[in-house]
């Protein structure tokens, strides 16, 4: 066992930096700094390189987490990223964003009595000195195989899968309806948890590695999809999740009433220096008002430290089961808590009160019940428990479901489940539709940046099987 590991018992679990939430409210940067060389191997080294890795097993991309940290420690740092990046893509978006408390920290097995090794932020750490020191190096293809892939989505799954085809040797073209690369890492996740260029340097060295992209271009409207299938060997859907989920009640029409990803997308692209005109007319801008988001998932939390971060007047979250039970990650949290969100657990709006624009929300109690069949406590209305919060903004953030793609493309022999998410053969990643596979999102419905480019890289791997069989004159579709 190398000398270096095992100081758990000696070295106490330390986080990099975090800015004082009076300083980091007043702009759209991250929270997090970078670990400095030194504590990135202090902490690194506090991993006992277990036998059975548990912070591996439930890492979707199964990282050989124990020996990029050990390399770490030992300062081999280009050995350490090119094992990072061998499972993982995009480690230095992971390394900021997944909930690491749900995934390989909460499950690293120095976490009982020590606190877990920090797993993510040495992930960063390792990425980012291999973007500094120049080891991050576009695809670089030697032989082009002649054979092309389109891509439905720009996204962390159609990436992923972009990246596994380019390297590969196919033509790889990915079209997208928005105006830049990245899908929800660019215009959904705020700057605050992964800054714009993070994904912008990434968009950038995936254009240098030979990917085209089609932005502006919906498939389905600009471009169809028998036409796009056409043009290609394979077809990948990895279009995301975007129907926002609604709520029934009184006033819900009122203005000053706006979807999350409406909020979010204004208050990126502004970040990002565009023209965004509901934002300046106030329409999607929190500056000076009362703001009250619904829901209690990572989009809510992101939708209240926007807010806060657009000077609004005060910031309350109504969600209707408690801090315990709420979908969201403990650790943003207790972010949204030190940067002055009010948060009002137990508590479910039923009214929206105003004449043309709300002006206050009308919400009541909840007592929760006996669990249902998925073991959740069922909520319920305490009868007589009726208050209000002031709202000039309300915004809702109940989450996300899919688009009817099989109109919308109008090929309906795309096969759906009773959610509208894709069916695919886990097997082969492919639809019902021989030669298009999916992935991300629209397969496993609103879910983590992880498991997207988990499931890009697994239908990349597919695409290719799919591909060469067919030039080989031996399909796989119909088995
Ligand atoms: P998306 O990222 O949604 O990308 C799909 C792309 O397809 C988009 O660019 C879209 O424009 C494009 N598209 C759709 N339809 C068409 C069409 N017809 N033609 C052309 N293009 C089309 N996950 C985490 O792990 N950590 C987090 O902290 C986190 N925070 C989040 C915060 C918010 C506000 C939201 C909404 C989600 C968050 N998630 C987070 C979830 C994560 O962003 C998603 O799980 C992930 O982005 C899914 O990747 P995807 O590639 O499947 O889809
Ligand atoms: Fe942990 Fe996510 Fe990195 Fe896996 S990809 S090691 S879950 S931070
Ligand atoms: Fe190291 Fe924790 Fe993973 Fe064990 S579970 S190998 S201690 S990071």
């Amino acid at each position: 066992m190398p000398g270096k590991m095992l100081q758990f018992v000696n070295q106490a679990k330390a986080m990099p930096k975090k800015r004082a939430a009076q300083d980091r409210i007043g702009d759209f940067d991250e929270i997090y700094a970078d670990f400095d060389f030194a504590s990135a191997e202090e902490q690194a080294g506090r991993c006992s390189q277990c036998g059975v890795p548990f912070c591996q097993v439930n890492c979707p991309l199964h990282n050989n987490i124990p020996d990029w940290l050990m390399l770490t420690a030992e300062n081999r740092m280009q050995e350490a990223y090119e094992l990072s990046s061998a499972t993982n893509t995009f480690p230095e978006i992971c390394g900021r964003i997944c909930p690491q408390d749900r995934l390989c920290e909460g499950n690293c097995v120095i976490e009982k009595g020590f606190e877990s090794v920090t797993i993510g932020a040495v992930e960063k750490h390792i990425t980012e000195t291999a973007f500094e020191e120049g080891w991050v190096k576009p695809i670089h293809v030697t032989t082009e195989n002649g054979l092309s892939a389109g891509i439905i989505g720009a996204g962390p799954a159609g990436l992923a899968a972009a990246d596994v085809l380019r390297r590969k040797g196919y033509k790889v073209t990915v079209y997208d309806r928005y105006d830049r690369v990245g899908g929800l890492l660019i215009y959904g996740i705020p700057g605050f948890k992964l800054e714009k260029d993070v994904v912008l340097r990434r968009a950038e060295l995936l254009t240098n590695g030979g990917i085209d992209f089609v932005l502006n271009c919906e498939i389905g409207r600009d471009v169809s999809f028998p036409e796009l299938r056409e043009k290609h060997d394979a077809v990948l859907i990895a279009t995301g999740v975007y129907k926002a989920r609604d709520f029934q009640a009184p006033g819900i029409g009122l203005n000053g009433v706006v979807p999350a990803l409406d909020f979010l997308t204004a208050s990126n692209r502004k970040s990002l220096g565009d023209d965004v005109a509901e934002f300046d007319s106030g329409v999607l801008n929190a500056g000076n008002k009362n703001v009250v988001v619904i829901g209690g998932g990572d989009t809510a939390m992101d939708c209240v430290r926007t807010a806060i971060r657009q000077n609004a007047k005060s910031v309350t979250c109504l969600y209707r089961r408690d801090k315990v039970n709420m979908p969201g990650s403990q650790r943003e949290v207790q972010n949204a808590e030190e940067e002055g969100v009010n948060f009002q657990w137990l508590s479910a709006p039923h009214a929206l009160l105003g004449d043309d624009s709300v002006q206050a929300v009308r919400a009541r109690r909840i007592h929760l019940g006996q669990p249902d069949e998925t073991g959740r406590q069922v909520p319920q209305i305490i009868e007589n428990s009726d208050f209000d919060v002031a709202a000039d903004l309300v915004i809702k953030a109940l989450g996300f479901d899919p688009e009817d793609l099989p109109v919308m493309f109008d090929h309906p022999e795309l096969g759906v489940s009773k959610w509208g998410t894709i069916q695919i053969d886990w097997k082969t990643m492919m639809t019902s539709s021989p030669g298009v596979f999916a992935a991300g999102d629209i397969v496993r419905g609103a879910s983590l940046v992880v498991w997207g480019i988990r499931d890009g890289r697994d239908a990349a791997e597919q695409m290719d099987k799919y591909i060469q069989a067919e030039q080989r004159g031996e399909s796989l579709a119909a088995g």
